[in-house]
């Protein structure tokens, strides 16, 4: 009987565990084949309109180097490897597909529109493969919704009553603790057929000795891979006890322990949102169930939320009217641009913030929302040009969050106000009071 070859292409789910297409596809082949493909740094002067592919800066770039070799020691443990292969398109994938005779082809569901078109891509050019596709991004599977997608909730209170109401999340997969193996891991480099392996595959120590060297300097913590996902699960709730107090301290601005800091791993898939849940709810049984972990929950809503509104409204997020198709008086002022992103508006509580964002690719959630209000409404900037930035500068930069929560501070998104400008002065003497963030990243 012809072997059954499969090749599991990670993209934004760099993990082992709880990644339900993973586990389907090796569960149903003979050898297994682990792909990884490899995006440059982007130029950031080619910042100027959302495009299909993802502006990436070194900050992100770094954590998905360490995420990737975590990935790889994980896999190794397995008796699997990771093949990094170069980006140009989907041509290295199809040659190794081709040259390794692949008979079925997997990778994690995701909102993004650039995700599903490239999915969509490699369907219509090699349609004889079988296909395995589940999702591991969301708390929620779209059969569970009480409505269609297309005429979900447009804005996040209806959707949360909803979904609490209605929905429950599925309990997580079986650890996986075996796997087929690489059929090329019995072949010696220079031993493979010559089409065996694209020309873009690259050695993953060749990325190990950069990534050891850009660690994140002010947020050491934050370092790639899902071995790191479970420890900052591990410190935030049960080792400091942290969660339980999220609801007070998460409107900080600086430093480790105000939030839960999970954003980027969740991003790049090293963590599920149903870990966290599950893990969560095990907190909740065995030390403190209260408003703090209720309100982690919330958030893990709100990304909820901004994942299917994605997934509903497809490219409208990129578009300058928003969901709402609004016109709003905007400019598109290179300087005025500039002067935000590197922290010389004038504005003392922005400039911090942008400095730490350039410094670090991290931005509390309260900073991001004075930083983009600063940029809509006293800049009068076009938002998008704001968003792109953050999508290239944010170490968890994820599509459905970020364009969700620009559109909605620029009043053209899924707010039932449609106007929030917030003020600046008070916003300081409430958040920083004796103004030492502003210091710290001023001076
Ligand atoms: C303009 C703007 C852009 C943003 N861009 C992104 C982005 O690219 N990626 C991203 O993950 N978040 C984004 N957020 C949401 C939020 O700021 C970050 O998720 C949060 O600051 C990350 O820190 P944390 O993990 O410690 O969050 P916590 O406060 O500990 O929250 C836990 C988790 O809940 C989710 N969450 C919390 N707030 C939000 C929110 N407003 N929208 C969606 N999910 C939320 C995140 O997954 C987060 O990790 C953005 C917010 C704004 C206002």
């Amino acid at each position: 009987m012809k072997k059954k070859i499969g090749l599991h292409w990670f993209r934004k789910d760099l993990r082992i565990q709880d990644n339900p297409s993973l586990t389907a596809l090796a569960s149903k082949v003979d050898e297994l084949v682990c792909v990884y493909i490899l995006s440059d740094i982007s130029a950031l002067d080619n910042i100027e309109s959302p495009s299909n592919t993802e502006l990436l800066g070194e900050h992100r770039a770094n954590f998905i180097n360490q995420s990737l070799i975590d990935l790889d020691l994980s896999l190794k443990n397995l008796g699997q490897k990771l093949l990094v292969i170069a980006n140009d398109g989907l041509a290295s994938l199809l040659d190794l597909i081709d040259s390794l005779g692949i008979t079925s082809v997997s990778a994690e569901w995701h909102c993004g529109v650039n995700e599903r078109n490239q999915w969509n891509d490699l369907i219509s050019l090699r349609p004889e493969i079988d296909y395995i596709q589940e999702n591991g991004t969301t708390l929620y599977q779209e059969s569970q919704f009480p409505f269609s997608i297309k005429n979900m909730p447009s804005t996040f209170s209806p959707f949360r009553k909803k979904v609490e109401k209605y929905c429950h999340v599925e309990a997580l997969d079986a650890p996986l603790s075996t796997m087929p193996s690489s059929p090329l891991n019995a072949m010696p480099q220079n031993a493979m057929p010559q089409s065996a392996l694209p020309q873009s595959a690259l050695p993953l120590n060749a990325i190990v000795t950069e990534c050891l060297l850009t660690h994140n300097n002010h947020y050491p913590e934050l370092f790639g891979g899902e071995t790191r996902a479970l420890a900052q699960l591990k410190y935030y709730f049960w080792e400091t006890d942290l969660i339980s107090t999220y609801k007070e301290t998460r409107n900080g601005l600086d430093g480790w322990e105000f939030s839960s800091k999970l954003s980027a791993w969740l991003a790049q898939g090293c963590i599920s949102p149903k870990r966290i849940y599950y893990e969560l709810s095990q907190y909740e049984s065995q030390r403190t169930k209260n408003n703090s972990t209720y309100w982690l929950f919330f958030e893990l809503l709100w990304r909820e939320f901004f994942h299917w509104h994605h997934l509903s409204q497809g490219s409208k997020l990129f578009s300058l009217g928003g969901v709402q198709q609004a016109t709003k008086p905007s400019e598109i002022n290179p300087e005025i641009i500039e002067s935000w992103q590197q922290g010389e508006t004038g504005y003392p509580i922005v400039d911090a913030c942008m400095r730490q964002l350039l410094a670090t690719g991290f931005m509390s959630n309260r900073g991001r929302q004075l930083v983009a209000s600063c940029f809509v409404h006293e800049l009068a900037q076009d938002w998008r040009y704001g968003a792109r930035y953050f999508e290239y500068q944010l170490v968890d930069f994820d599509v459905a969050s970020n364009w969700g929560n620009w559109q909605y501070l620029a009043g053209v998104g899924a707010d039932p106000r449609g106007h929030r400008q917030f003020n600046l002065r008070k916003q300081t003497e409430t958040y920083d009071p004796q103004q030492h963030f502003i210091a710290d990243w001023l001076t």
